[in-house]
């Protein structure tokens, strides 16, 4: 275990009026180890912080957090007992299940021990946020009486989708058939058979298996915060309400990256060292001339996608932020591999000539709000997607896999902010695609109503909007229990 000292306990409220105080209370965290999983619940810790919580952060040996970036918490590490091989596939369903399981089994000590000694560090724990996936978590923290909430880090409509699994298959849309791919699922609009956690890449039993472990923790938790605003998903995070009536709290009380102190936002939990070059470059680009081009933590393509979408970028004419990762083509795991033998000759030439940079990992909350970037062309995480919307940029949506496919479907065609680029990956139709977002009308269009959803994010943040009052509502919870 690594111990950091806490900056400062404080009081519950905000504005630091005059009146009693309450006490100072603590907050567990235990993210699942994926980077769009721990961002988030960083946020929301960084959040409670400011409201005067203590915070203690636990996390999995597997991809372990750096206590050194987050003073102002403590740090626990907890055995998570996830085999080598499994963790080294990189494979998230598969490194869930295998975690969940070695929590539950012979671990299953140790965890209840590290959760029952954090929570009672002075001040007492009041409450432990989880991640939905993090099941084997939640039963050992009943074990020793401590309040579970689950922190969704997906949107509204995913978690809808996540609990209506079971009517799903009862009515014959999953387990996904080819010829039904593109039937609309009427019970969940806008979305079709192939948007609900669908992925040619995963077996969907094991699918099946992880959304129910994730529904349980839900449908069993003491309050659910999702990372989502009220005006962006009202009808969804409604029926979030009608179906989990029994929960005490449910709280859309995102973004949370824009709600966040500045300690735990950006660099302090990324796993990736975060490439800040490119920030002088957009200093010297026109406003809204450059596309940023991210596929996320997780997403990877085939080499001969990687190519094409290469070329599009060097063939499209447009300036172009490219964050090349280490995985993010199949097969291909080291930097040099990827980023040198693999960039064709028309990547390397606008790179030299000033048109194109590409990165292994950007500071990507300050790329989107920096005033060069005029598209984003992302997989749609929901992280991703936040972002975009909070500031106002359109997208191009390439989804991959999980929540992605929903994410796209409301971004194109429910906010109507971006397009999906459909079918197979060719430089022709990217080239195209670039266009249509960066220089037609249709993008401008696009801009438009994706700068009218940045208005409504900025509403929700005000300190009488929606997100602050949900975090008013959370931190008097937290208080009550
Ligand atoms: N991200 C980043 N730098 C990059 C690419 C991604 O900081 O170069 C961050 C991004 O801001 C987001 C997270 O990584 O917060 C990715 O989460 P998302 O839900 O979009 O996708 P995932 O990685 O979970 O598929």
């Amino acid at each position: 275990m690594a111990g950091a000292q806490e900056a400062r306990d404080g009081n519950g409220s905000r504005g630091g009026g005059p009146g009693p105080q309450p006490r100072a209370r603590r907050v567990l965290v235990f993210p699942l180890p994926f980077q769009g999983h721990i961002d988030p619940m960083l946020h929301l810790a960084g959040v409670l912080h400011g409201r005067g919580l203590a915070v203690t952060v636990l996390h999995t040996r597997f991809n372990a957090l750096d206590p050194a970036r987050h003073p102002e918490f403590r740090f626990v590490a907890v055995p998570d007992g996830t085999p080598a091989d499994v963790a080294a596939t990189g494979r998230i369903i598969d490194i869930i299940l295998a975690m969940n399981s070695a929590m539950e089994s012979s671990s299953s000590a140790a965890v209840t021990e590290a959760l029952a000694s954090a929570a009672l560090a002075d001040p007492r724990a009041a409450c432990l946020f989880i991640d939905a996936n993090l099941l084997a978590v939640h039963r050992a923290a009943r074990k020793i009486g401590l309040p579970t909430l689950v922190l969704r880090t997906g949107s509204a409509a995913c978690l809808g989708c996540f609990l209506s699994y079971p009517m799903l298959h009862e009515k014959g849309y999953l387990p996904p058939r080819e010829s039904q791919l593109c039937t609309p699922v009427p019970e969940l609009p806008p979305l079709r058979v192939k948007d609900l956690v669908y992925s040619k890449h995963s077996d969907h039993e094991l699918v099946r298996r992880v959304l129910a472990r994730a529904s349980e923790t839900v449908r069993g938790c003491s309050g659910l915060v999702i990372n989502t605003f009220e005006a962006l998903e009202a009808a969804e995070i409604g029926r979030l309400r009608d179906e989990l009536a029994d929960l005490p709290v449910i709280l859309a009380a995102g973004p949370l990256h824009k709600l966040s102190s500045n300690s735990s936002r950006g660099a302090g939990s990324s796993l990736l060292a975060q490439d800040r070059s490119c920030i002088e470059w957009l200093d010297a680009q026109r406003s809204g001339s450059v596309l940023y081009v991210s596929f996320g933590s997780l997403a990877a393509m085939d080499s001969s996608e990687f190519l094409e979408v290469a070329w599009g970028l060097a063939e499209s004419g447009h300036p172009f932020l490219w964050v090349v990762r280490p995985n993010l083509v199949r097969g291909c795991c080291d930097d040099d591999s990827v980023r040198r033998r693999r960039l064709p000759d028309g990547v390397e030439d606008a790179v030299r000539a000033g048109r194109g940079v590409v990165v292994r990992w950007a500071p990507q909350q300050e790329v989107l709000a920096h005033r060069a970037v005029g598209g984003f062309w992302s997989h749609c995480g929901w992280n991703s997607t936040l972002e975009a919307i909070s500031e106002g940029v359109p997208m191009i949506c390439r989804p991959d896999a999980v929540d992605q496919m929903m994410n796209t479907r409301y971004v194109q065609d429910v906010w109507g902010v971006g397009f999906e680029l459909e079918g197979e990956l060719e430089r022709g139709k990217i080239k195209d695609a670039i266009r249509k977002l960066m220089s037609e009308r249709e993008g401008d269009e696009m801009r438009e109503r994706a700068q009218e959803l940045r208005g409504k994010v900025e509403g929700c943040l005000e300190s009488s909007g929606p997100s602050q009052i949900a975090i008013d509502k959370l931190v008097n919870y937290i208080q009550s229990l």
